[in-house]
């Protein structure tokens, strides 16, 4: 037997108008939800429970049926209860005797309310099809395309007639490689759906993206049907987003990306040299000096030069190297795939060259000279943080190497490094320990041969190591801050030798001690030097200080203020290292100071080398012209005291006449020469140092 228990939907009825008989068929008790058992069919039953709204139309086609029409056809909405009513279509044929009277009387009833509901349904969805934001395309299952609404038809700019029976791709952008639209097609097939960001081509060849799912379509027996596909234009959404994207990784004073940036990069460049087997160099550029031209011109003069710096800095790169602005005064680039270190070297170079040339801004012209620091991937590290830790490494070691310049890193740096934090440490306990000394220096007026003074230079007794000289632990000392304690023990050291060599009896003019810049810029200098003297007891005119050239560049107010009253008191203040420097004959002229020394590296090409002899001549000229007292040093032949000589430098220090020595060798060697100032008669007889062989060399 068929079970269904699906409920009928058309039934059939008569009416004999001459028996009265009234037949209706099982179907129509159940559409009209009507028991039958409990039920006598007639046509005023049959003709209720029409809802109000029907019930002209219905009484209009009984009158017609009265008296001419036959026929009728329609659809009456039925209210079977308060709250349930069905749609159904009734069809009747009346039968007339030859009087034209009703005889008979058939017809359906057909319940049509589903069909009405899903017509319903439908022009709603026509609606809602044709008047969303959001594109819809409807395609066969071989993808061509059986419909599209209006937003579909205003985003693409095609018509329906344009797309209807086209391949949906037809609006492909060429954006998307073939293996994207295979995984799309996969997914479709093994998940029904597939949704992501799509870039396609409007029909103005604008290309644009938009955000695109597609369904499968299947019906009751799993057959694909159709695919509908609906996508919405985010091309706004994505400019915000881009916008958005752009201030997170760019630094909104240059527009160069930032460090965010920098680094995701730096990234994907040492994951794609690493895949290839390439080098990559990463340079760490930092301004000289940016924070003086910021706080005497002003940020808004700063601001400009940074500007002006990176424009200048992207005319020197190659399209693929990238540039970022760290922060401040930091700039990195990025050269992928570079085939030598020189080729980084280079670049360094080219930006140089180019910060060379004067900036001007708002009527200022100044220099941005630039320390650059580099590192190489693979060699100098292997991942983001390394690379730029030692980049900036490198970059430092520039700046200590006198800045405007560029330097490597290498892996010898990293263990200076550490050789360094433990001299340090070392150096630190030495202070402690009391393990420095003083050597002296005899200092000599040729033309008398007299000892004129000793310059007093450190040693440091290790307690493994011996003696270590101080171009091993000076600089250090400066970088670290502990000159300030090591120079005020050699100053104390030097004048406590003074007196006991007075007290000896040995009235050696004069003893001159270094002094770091640091030493005389922190204002403790006047303090320190008078106590000294006065624990001593020794005259302020016994002593000289030695500062270098570039110490008394970098001077300040308070530092000239200190060293004129150092001068009123009686000590003489002399340049040491002349001529590495570049004081201005002018400038020299404002400082208090009465001695030049001649810098051992001029001396020492003299009087071979014509250069030198050029420099070494200036200088003299220049120290006579400006009333300055000059000396020379680093004296270690006859020929280069000759020349001295012959150019009218009567004072030297250097080999030729003696090493520095300990306190009591040098005690022992001169006492007699500068007591026996009155012995002196001829130069030539007495001579301390003309003969071929200087004899206080050992
Ligand atoms: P400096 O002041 O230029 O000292 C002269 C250096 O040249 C000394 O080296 C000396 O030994 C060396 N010298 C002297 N005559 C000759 C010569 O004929 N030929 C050669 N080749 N060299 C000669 P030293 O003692 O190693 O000192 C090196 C530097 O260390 C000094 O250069 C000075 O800048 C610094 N220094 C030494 N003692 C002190 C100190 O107590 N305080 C400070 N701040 N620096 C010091
Ligand atoms: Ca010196
Ligand atoms: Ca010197």
């Amino acid at each position: 037997m068929l079970k269904h228990n699906v409920s009928p939907k058309l039934g059939s009825w008569s009416i004999n108008f001459k028996t009265g008989e009234t037949i209706w068929s099982n179907e129509v008790y159940t559409i009209l939800k009507l028991d039958k058992s409990q039920t006598t069919p007639s046509l005023e039953l049959y003709l209720s429970s029409s809802c109000d709204s029907e019930k002209d139309e219905l009484r209009k086609i009984i009158s017609s049926l009265k008296h001419s029409e036959n026929r009728y056809n329609i659809i009456r909405k039925r209210c079977l209860s308060a709250n349930e009513h069905r749609f159904v279509r009734e069809e009747g044929e009346v039968q007339r005797d030859e009087n034209g009277k009703i005889t008979h009387a058939l017809g359906t009833i057909r319940d049509i309310t589903e069909a009405v509901h899903t017509r319903e349904k439908l022009e709603q969805a026509a609606v809602v099809f044709e008047h969303t934001s959001d594109a819809v395309l409807i395609t066969d299952k071989e993808h061509r395309i059986i419909a599209v609404n209006n937003a579909f038809c205003s985003i693409t700019g095609y018509s329906e007639n344009e797309s209807l029976g086209k391949d949906a791709g037809f609006t492909k952008s060429g954006q998307h490689k073939h293996s994207f639209y295979r995984d799309m097609t996969l997914s479709l097939d093994q998940e029904g759906n597939w949704q992501g960001e799509i870039w396609d081509r409007r029909k103005d060849g604008e290309i644009y993206p938009k955000w695109l799912s597609i369904n499968s379509v299947y019906n009751d027996r799993g057959n694909l049907l159709y695919y509908v596909g609906v996508f919405s234009d985010i091309s706004h959404i994505k400019s915000t987003e881009d916008k958005l994207r752009h201030l997170a990784l760019h630094d909104s004073l240059t527009g160069l990306p930032n460090r965010l940036s920098f680094n995701e990069h730096l990234d994907r460049v040492i994951k794609h040299a690493d895949r290839n087997r390439l080098n990559s160099a990463v340079l760490f550029l930092d301004l000289d000096r940016f924070k003086t031209i910021n706080d005497s011109l002003g940020h808004p003069v700063g601001d400009a030069l940074l500007i002006e710096v990176a424009t200048r800095l992207k005319a020197c790169l190659r399209n693929e190297d990238t540039i970022a602005r760290l922060g401040g005064d930091e700039f990195t680039i990025i050269m992928e795939d570079i085939l030598i270190p020189e080729d980084a070297a280079k670049v360094a170079e080219k930006i140089i060259r180019s910060l060379s040339a004067p900036v001007e801004i708002d009527d200022h012209q100044f220099y941005a000279t630039t320390s650059i620091g580099i590192s190489l991937y693979p060699k100098d590290g292997t991942n983001v943080t390394e690379l730029v830790k030692n980049a900036d490494a490198a970059m430092y070691r520039a700046k200590e190497s006198g800045r405007n310049c560029y330097e490597f890193y290498s892996s010898e740096l990293a263990t200076t490094a550490v050789a360094r934090l433990e001299l340090e440490g070392e150096l630190r306990k030495a202070i402690d320990n009391k393990e420095f000394i003083l050597h002296y220096q005899p200092q000599f007026n040729l033309k008398t041969e007299e000892i004129t003074g000793a310059e007093a230079l450190i040693r440091w007794t290790h307690p493994d190591r011996g003696l270590i000289y101080p171009d091993e632990f000076i600089p250090l000392a400066e970088e670290t801050g502990l000159i300030n304690q090591i120079g005020e023990i050699a100053l104390r050291k030097a004048c406590q030798q003074l007196k006991l060599w007075h007290s000896k009896g040995w009235m050696i003019p004069k003893i001159s001690v270094n002094v770091a810049g640091q030493q005389i810029h922190n204002g403790q200098f006047l303090p320190l030097i008078k106590e000294t003297l006065s624990i001593a007891n020794i005259h302020p005119s016994s002593i000289e200080i030695e500062l270098t050239e570039t110490t008394l560049m970098h001077n300040t107010e308070e530092t000239i203020k200190a060293l004129s009253q150092l001068k009123s008191m009686g000590v003489t203040i002399s340049i040491d290292d002349f001529g590495t420097g570049y004081s201005s004959l002018s400038y020299l002229k404002t400082l208090p100071i009465q001695r030049i020394k001649i810098d051992r590296s001029f001396v020492q090409d003299t009087p071979s080398d014509t250069n030198d002899i050029a420099i070494t001549r200036a200088i003299i000229a220049l120290s006579s012209a400006l009333d300055l007292d000059v000396i020379a040093e680093g004296v270690e032949t006859q020929e280069q005291l000759q020349f001295l000589m012959s150019e009218n430098c009567i004072q030297a220090q250097g080999y030729l006449f003696s090493k520095p020595l300990p306190a009591k060798q040098l005690f022992e060697k001169y006492e007699h020469v500068a007591h026996q100032p009155s012995d002196y008669s001829s130069p030539a007889e007495h001579s301390l140092w003309a003969t071929s062989s200087p004899p206080h060399l050992n």
